[in-house]
């Protein structure tokens, strides 16, 4: 007999607990790990999102776009030197031709050395520019094939073998730190979302003792792939409550964190 799932909105279902898996050590008794990341480096972010972040002493990853990063390079230094973690996001940002942005730099015409020479060159931007080498890396549009039909092939294992994470993009619950894979950490959405849904969203990786990642693009306070600011700032003051739990790090600090752990 088949059961056909009609939806998958996995966000409403609770994870069920683990009886064979003890509770994750995460640091100094915390509940649960929350990184909080952006993408392309929208000039938002630093105009208003990275100022907001820095009143509360919050670090993020930024997954940045170099073409946009080089028109505020100064304070993209300035964020990082604070403590803000810079991820790769690739050069040219390619996903699916069929979004309309990216139709003449499509990932069914990418096979996995220009996917690779397109990585390699947004790492040897970032470190020119900022003298690091990028330990994160986010899939642009969440997407992590090349080719079409018959022919596709992930390029997970060369992000793998560059990044110590890869951040995916529109998914559907937070990381199981016993089990996740560095080079496909879920992320949701925080564009678009009140303090309160937030909240929910954190409120179940805590009970679940989980690592939730938030992705978002534009910091502001409306607009088309929005995290809007009255949103961070109600969710920058309930995380910075101690009282609440929660374990607030830039991915890569908290994936290295989770492979410590497990090697114990
Ligand atoms: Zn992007």
């Amino acid at each position: 007999m088949f059961f056909l799932f009609t939806g998958c909105a996995l966000a409403q279902y609770e994870n069920p607990p683990d009886s064979a898996r003890s509770a994750f050590p995460w640091p100094k008794g915390k509940h649960c790990a929350l990184s909080l990341t952006f993408d392309d480096a929208r000039f938002s972010q630093v105009e208003k999102g990275i100022p907001l972040l820095d009143r509360y002493d919050i670090k993020a990853t930024f997954y940045i776009s170099p073409h946009r990063t080089a028109q505020r390079l100064n304070v993209w230094r300035q964020a990082m030197e604070t403590g803000h973690e810079i991820g790769n996001h690739s050069m040219t940002h390619p996903c699916t031709g069929n979004y309309s942005f990216s139709s003449d730099n499509a990932l069914e015409e990418y096979d996995l050395e220009a996917i690779a020479r397109d990585i390699d060159d947004a790492n040897n931007y970032i470190s020119e520019t900022f003298n690091i080498v990028p330990k994160s890396f986010a899939y642009p549009c969440g997407q992590k094939f090349v080719g079409r039909g018959e022919n596709v092939k992930s390029y997970v294992p060369l992000v793998a073998q560059r990044f110590l994470t890869g951040r995916g993009w529109l998914n559907e619950d937070s990381n199981d730190p016993w089990l996740c894979d560095g080079a496909q950490l879920l992320a949701m959405e925080s564009d678009g979302k009140s303090f309160e849904q937030l909240k929910r969203l954190l409120d179940k990786a805590a009970k679940e003792g989980r690592w939730l990642i938030l992705a978002g693009h534009e910091m502001d306070e409306q607009g088309r792939q929005t995290t809007h600011l009255s949103s961070l700032e109600s969710l920058c003051r309930y995380i910075s409550d101690p009282e609440n739990g929660i374990w607030v790090e830039n991915v890569s600090t908290v994936y290295e964190y989770i492979l410590a752990q497990r090697g114990r």
